[in-house]
């Protein structure tokens, strides 16, 4: 057995490595959780990605329910609109128009 006493080490190089130990086993043990975790719930997991990637890139995406100004061809009623909505059935005239 190997006792470690505080105060003992009178070696930087031993002390440097006692921290890159604890290093390397606080990485070891998120590497296992993080392993454990993705053997446990992998469909979750890639479904969550994928899921807040799309949402991420939607929410960056600017045409994605981009406001734009819209002029009814019919009476001039000008509006604004979300831009790509498909049709806009004018407030005024009640006129459907494609954007
Ligand atoms: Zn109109």
């Amino acid at each position: 057995m190997y006792h470690y006493h505080p105060g003992e080490i009178k070696n930087p190089g031993l002390e440097m490595m006692i921290v890159l130990v604890r290093a390397l086993i606080f990485v070891c043990i998120v590497i296992v959780a993080g392993a454990v975790g993705l053997a446990a719930g992998l469909p979750a997991f890639v479904g969550g990605t994928a899921g807040g990637l799309f949402i991420f890139a939607l929410f960056c995406s600017r045409p994605f329910l981009e406001v734009t100004n819209y002029k009814c061809p019919d009476c001039g009623n000008r509006t604004r609109v979300i831009k790509n909505f498909g049709a806009y059935r004018c407030s005024n005239c009640g006129q459907e128009n494609r954007i």
